[in-house]
């Protein structure tokens, strides 16, 4: 195959303990999942069912555990915010998968930061118009590795926390997750088909806010690691 420009680099993200990678094929993020950051949006957490946005795969920002990864502030915006996420990793594929078999499909886990330009999504959400300006612009999705789920399980519970020059923003639990894991997959199963190789945000908890360039940001789910990032 001849291919008339190069081919993009296959985005990826270092899997934990390993030299290995994991490949990316999509991004796909759940908006509102916690009941207190769904308040704060201006949301009822009603249970209503889940929704979704998507980020291109070269927006990943793979940090090494113990680094600083320099990310730089993106244009356009005055309140450019952190939200942390638990991310799952998909490592088998297939379309309208039950809740009880979601489990089987879901390669690792990871912990990542769900970048946004809240004034651009804001406006974008009262307009009615799609989100992509405010959610998937270039470097929107810090990542740190991906910890396979042989090693981490399956976890339904843990503290998922962010700081801001070492001061505590963003504080809850997996626990609290509206939708779960499972039912996440399930959802979006029936919507799109899934892939090895998918990536879900799966949203953040309450007390996003916004980071000026020098700020550093890390964030961590129980049992998968932290990352860190330098605003630039
Ligand atoms: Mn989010």
């Amino acid at each position: 195959m001849n291919y008339v420009i190069p081919p993009a680099p296959i985005p990826a993200v270092p899997v934990a303990g390993s030299a290995d990678s994991f490949a990316v094929r999509r991004i796909y993020c759940v908006g509102r999942n916690y009941a207190a950051h769904a308040r704060e949006m201006g949301s009822d957490p009603e249970r209503e069912p889940p929704f979704f946005f998507c980020k291109p795969a070269d927006a990943i920002v793979p940090v090494a555990p113990g680094s600083t990864t320099d990310v730089a502030y993106p244009p356009q915006t005055t309140n450019y915010h952190h939200e942390v996420e638990l991310v799952v990793a998909i490592g088998k594929g297939g379309r309208n998968i039950a809740i009880d078999a979601a489990n089987d499909h879901v390669w690792g886990y990871a912990v990542g930061f769900d970048m946004t330009r809240r004034d651009l999504q804001f406006d974008l959400r009262d307009k009615g118009r799609p989100w992509e300006l405010g959610k998937a612009f270039d470097q929107s999705a810090p990542i740190a590795p991906i910890v396979p789920a042989g090693d981490s399980g399956h976890p339904t519970a843990g503290r998922i926390w962010l700081t801001v020059n070492g001061q505590l923003k963003q504080q809850g639990d997996l626990s609290d997750l509206i939708w779960s894991v499972p039912e996440t997959i399930a959802h979006l199963s029936k919507y799109f088909e899934l892939f090895p190789g998918d990536l879900i945000f799966t949203g953040t908890p309450e007390g996003v806010g916004p980071v000026v360039k020098g700020d550093i940001v890390t964030g961590g789910v129980e049992g998968l690691g932290e990352l860190s990032i330098r605003i630039v």
